[in-house]
């Protein structure tokens, strides 16, 4: 069947259509419909008139929606898996996880009810911080994680009040058109829309008078595109931005250990995921131990399509990522870095065997640029302090990790990291109810918890005198 948009409440064919391509083949397997600029302003006009019943309805008319919806997802969710795999790539397990875990922060935020906070109650007066809705939603998501990162606007945005436009990236859209056909049998016209572009609506939604708020996911200088445009209407905005995430070992930790967990959230989705471990640093006392073990686990890694259950690892996304992603492996060489192991090009598709690269001086791109791949730079180091002081040394702060046999003294370390979120002894871990951002350039704003879903909000304060 073909995929629609989903503009007013209708399933409607785009103005154009756009390849999708597999990147487990390097093919077109599919053809998505293509917004253009008039169907982008219906759907900006729709969405403003839904919000009066929407807004109206308040937390407890809404509740039940964004409940059917993750029921929906529930239903549907080895289908959104199988597009998933196809589209993105990766094994089927990890695309159904992928669905179960946005089905479930759905269902989180939709329990969430922002209360009022009363400031002051006195005889005399009644201050009192009220929370209302911002108005038009647009959320611009990247390729990586469509489905789960979308969740975490989908919830908060819809249950506080107010109406969503989604546009996915170019590379991905199936999986978000899927859902919403979903959306499209269950909410009013005009609350949940999906555009899909070629790279071009962004500017268009991003300034654009009528949207309220841009909630954007994605790279770095594509944010600070979407920070620009948003200036010209003091747009609310969330940046949830690109990361150069460090693991420090600490010299008590066990080497194997480490290597064991570091590996697993360096290359979960081929290492595309924002807050993956995209650099190392061990000590000299376990250096040898942590990279061996590290390149151990590359060699072991098994690529190939993700339907078949034998998979570990699938390819990159799209063709310009595999390219990026090969020139750093080939500048890292450039460099003086010793590739222990993979960084060659396998297959049909986007693949690339995972590689671990020593001997890099910390100048070096793939240490100080976001690789967004299979490849990992481990550094060494003599002295802990001079380590804290390299791995905050980047334009990014968005996680990072402490590996330790001694948790206090990973605790105490963190507290030197300037990162949004820093994890010890684990990695990956992202809770709904937990604030997740960037510092420095990976992100203004917050998604999650309580204060993501006040984001997508306007704090009103009421302030009355009581008696005369
Ligand atoms: P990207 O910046 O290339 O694209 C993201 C989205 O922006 C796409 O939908 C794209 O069509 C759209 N876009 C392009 N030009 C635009 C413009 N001028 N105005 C508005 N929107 C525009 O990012 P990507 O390559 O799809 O994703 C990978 C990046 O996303 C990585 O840097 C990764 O770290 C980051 N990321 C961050 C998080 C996080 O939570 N911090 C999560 C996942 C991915």
């Amino acid at each position: 069947m073909s995929h629609r948009l989903l503009i007013d409440g209708r399933l409607v064919a785009g103005a154009q259509s756009l390849d999708v391509i597999d990147p487990t083949r390097a093919a077109v397997f599919a053809q998505a419909p293509r917004a253009d600029a008039a169907q982008a302003e219906r759907a900006i006009a729709a969405a403003k008139r839904a919000l009066a019943h929407w807004t109206a309805l308040s937390y407890d008319g809404r509740r039940p929606y964004l409940e059917r919806m993750a029921d929906a997802m529930a239903a549907n969710r080895d289908r959104i898996a199988e597009t998933l795999t196809r589209e993105r790539g990766g094994p089927i397990a990890d695309c159904r996880v992928e669905v179960e875990r946005a089905t479930a922060a759905i269902r989180h935020f939709a329990a969430q009810k922002l209360e009022d906070r009363v400031l002051r109650q006195t005889d005399q007066e009644l201050i009192v911080e009220q929370r209302y809705p911002q108005g038009v939603v647009v959320a611009i998501m990247p390729w990586n994680r469509p489905i789960t990162l979308l969740a975490f606007k989908f919830g908060p945005a819809l249950i506080t009040g107010n109406t969503l436009i989604i546009k996915p990236a170019p590379s991905t859209p199936l999986s978000t058109l899927l859902l919403g056909e979903l959306a499209a049998e269950i909410f009013p016209a005009g609350v949940v829309q999906t555009l899909v572009d070629a790279n071009d609506l962004g500017p268009l939604l991003t300034s654009h008078p009528d949207v309220a708020h841009v909630s954007f996911t994605g790279s770095t200088p594509t944010g600070k595109k979407v920070l620009g445009a948003a200036a010209s209407t003091l747009k609310r905005f969330t940046l949830e931005l690109g990361g150069n995430d460090a693991a420090i070992v600490l010299d008590d930790a066990d080497p194997e250990w480490a290597a064991d967990r570091i590996f697993a959230s360096a290359m979960i989705n081929a290492g595309q995921v924002c807050y993956a471990a995209k650099r190392v640093y061990a000590p000299r006392r376990l250096f040898d131990a942590v990279a061996g073990a590290l390149a151990q686990h590359a060699a072991a890694a098994v690529l190939g399509d993700g339907m078949d259950p034998k998979t570990t690892m699938g390819p990159l996304q799209n063709r310009m990522q595999y390219d990026k992603v090969l020139e750093l492996i080939a500048s890292a060489r450039d460099e003086g870095g010793n590739v222990l192991t993979g960084g060659e090009p396998t297959g049909h598709g986007f693949f690339i065997r995972p590689a671990i690269v020593t001997g890099l001086p910390d100048r070096a791109r793939l240490v100080r640029e976001e690789q967004f791949g299979p490849v990992l730079p481990v550094q060494l180091y003599d002295d802990l302090d001079d380590a804290i002081a390299r791995a905050n040394d980047s334009d990014y702060g968005l996680g990072g990790t402490i590996w330790t046999g001694d948790v206090r003294r990973g605790i105490a370390i963190a507290r030197r990291m300037e990162t949004g979120t820093i994890w010890v002894n684990q990695h990956m871990s992202l809770p709904f109810d937990v604030p997740f951002g960037g510092a420095k350039q990976s992100g203004i704003g917050l998604q999650n918890g309580i204060e993501g879903m006040e984001d997508m909000t306007q704090l009103r304060v009421l302030n009355a005198r009581l008696a005369a």
